[in-house]
């Protein structure tokens, strides 16, 4: 097999947002490097958060400053270098009489969140009374309303779009990234690390070999390890999170405490609300992880609670979605668990490094540790330089200033309008143009694929010649908007399998087999609405 004599300097497994920025931070230092992902890239928890870059205001009830230091360091790190991607959003935590938060303690979380901003750029926080409380959201209950807090933090509406930036920009610094390829069996061996894959879509086998191996699996960690008989302890503490996504319900992004003193949000999702989340114990089959009734119950009696007058009823939830966070074992209660990662050396020579806990924030920052640690082993010198370096969107410039100067110049020789460009750029960055020259080259790819979202058919070309898209539900669940509409593209699912089809070839059998994958995910995500 044709990969049987390379030897990897490092071997990454798992290609969601953690194992993207490992290969990245890897491949930009000059580093051989491999990715295995056993599904699509981001079809892991990468694609199940809440979708905030934020520093965790939460954290700092829990005296965890160094992470809210560190994620708010990263958060503007991100921010610079995909400010397509992420937006600034306002919070609004109302405080109610009787909260286990007074308006003090939450006017100091606040004031103290803000001095460890880094983003002089955004808005400072404020604190306001009852009544201009109702100003910012006048359905909020105003039984027992005390006042509430303002405060910024960031949205990224495909958080899946970050992973295959991570991804592209690996590929273009010299990494190779297999989607669908599991990698079965870990020998740690004199020679190095031996890694035993499968190809999930051609059933075939291959043999890879590196110097170290990272562990950058997510909530499946120990699974790996036990793929290389690693088996001691166990890392992870798994613990499930479920969203809901429904018709608008407000405009104002709320923070809110509920019941039983955990707090959720229920913030908007373009032109749809998204509540979530919950933080339970989990022991089910990871690879098939949803939200349960009682799960949907409880986020829907705490919002209704909240927005009493909006009537929020089950039959208006439009999808869920459920993720297991791969937390670090630390002993204490779900939401105590600390979300600080931990770099995990073991096997022969510490050559099997495991990276666990942390979050997409942090993503950038846990890459490097873990591709430091691997660099010691090698013998390696070279340094990240991911802090600087840009996505494979970049703009180079101020966003802004791309919105002003080079969108109407790309409209212009696309001959499109400045909205389409500006809608492209919004998910693309730079790459926006490559869509557009596709989209001009062929009149069947510049249709709008739908009246739900502005998505065109030349991103479903784009994202299989150059976003490594192999099914349907990569294209539309984890590549373009219109996966986030509420239709999800099941009434255009034929005409994206006709052009995806002829890309990947498949012939008539194949493209049906595909179609009855996407329905299939997606009849996962709205079966526990009617149980
Ligand atoms: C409900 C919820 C809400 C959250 N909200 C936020 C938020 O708002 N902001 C934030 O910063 N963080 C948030 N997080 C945390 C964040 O989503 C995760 O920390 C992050 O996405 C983890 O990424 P990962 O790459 O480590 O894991 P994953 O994305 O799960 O990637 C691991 C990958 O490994 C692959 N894999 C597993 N086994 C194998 C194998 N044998 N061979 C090959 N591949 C394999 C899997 O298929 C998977 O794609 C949230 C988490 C949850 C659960």
């Amino acid at each position: 097999m044709a990969d049987n004599d390379t030897i990897y300097d490092l071997i990454v497994i798992g290609g969601g947002i953690t194992g993207a920025g490992a290969a990245r931070d890897a491949a930009l230092r000059g580093l051989s490097c491999l990715l295995l992902e056993k599904g699509d890239f981001a079809s892991g928890v990468s694609s199940k958060s809440t979708r905030l870059i934020h520093g965790g205001l939460r954290y700092l009830a829990n005296f965890e400053m160094d992470l809210v230091a560190e994620s708010l360091r990263e958060r503007a790190i991100l921010r610079s270098q995909a400010p397509y991607l992420i937006h600034p959003m306002p919070i609004l935590i109302p405080i109610y009489k009787g909260d286990p938060h007074g308006r003090a303690v939450i006017s100091l979380g606040v004031r103290l969140y803000d001095l460890l901003s880094h983003e002089k750029d955004i808005p400072h926080y404020f604190t306001s009374n009852r009544e201009q409380t109702l100003g910012f959201e006048p359905r909020l209950n105003q039984e027992n309303l005390a006042g509430s807090a303002l405060f910024y933090d960031h949205q990224i509406l495909m958080p899946e779009r970050l992973v295959i930036e991570n991804v592209i920009s690996a590929r273009e610094a010299g990494a190779k990234l297999l989607n669908y390829v599991k990698a079965e069996k870990i020998e740690d061996t004199n020679g190095g690390v031996v890694v035993t894959a499968r190809d999930l879509l051609a059933g075939t086998r291959q043999v890879f070999r590196s110097k170290v191996l990272i562990n950058a699996a997510g909530p499946w960690i120990d699974k790996v390890r036990q793929a290389g008989n690693i088996d001691h302890q166990k890392i992870i503490y798994p613990t499930k999170g479920i969203h809901l996504v429904l018709p608008k319900l407000s405009d104002q992004a709320l923070f809110v405490t509920s019941r039983d003193e955990r707090m959720f949000f229920i913030i908007p999702l373009g032109a749809y609300s998204l509540i979530g989340t919950t933080d339970t114990k989990y022991g089910g089959d990871l690879d098939d992880v949803h939200a349960d009734s009682s799960d949907i119950e409880y986020l829907l009696a705490e919002s209704k609670r909240i927005l009493p007058g909006l009537n929020i009823a089950r039959e208006a939830i439009l999808y869920t979605y459920a993720g297991v966070r791969p937390l670090a074992f630390s002993g204490e209660s779900e939401s105590k668990i600390s979300r600080k990662h931990r770099v995990i050396m073991e096997g022969r020579s510490h050559r099997i490094i495991t990276i666990a806990g942390g979050k997409l924030t942090t993503y950038r920052n846990m890459a490097k540790d873990v591709v430091d640690s691997a660099c010691r082993i090698i013998g390696e010198k070279a340094r990240s330089v991911t802090d600087r370096k840009p996505l494979a969107g970049c703009l180079y410039m101020d966003y802004e200033v791309y919105l002003r100067d080079a969108v109407p110049e790309l409209a212009t020789r696309h001959k499109v309008s400045p909205d389409t460009v500006r809608y492209l750029v919004g998910f693309y960055g730079s790459r926006a143009d490559r869509i557009l020259a596709l989209r001009e080259a062929d009149p069947v790819l510049a249709g709008t694929i739908s009246s739900e979202s502005r998505d065109v058919y030349a991103q479903v070309v784009y994202s299989v010649r150059e976003e490594g898209a192999r099914t349907l539900s990569d294209i539309i669940l984890r590549r373009m908007h219109i996966g986030m509409t509420a239709s999800r593209g099941r009434g255009q699912v034929e005409q994206i399998a006709g052009i995806a089809g002829r890309e990947l070839g498949w012939n008539e059998d194949e493209k049906q087999h595909y179609v009855a994958e996407f329905k299939k995910e997606l009849a996962k995500e709205t079966a526990c609405l009617n149980c």
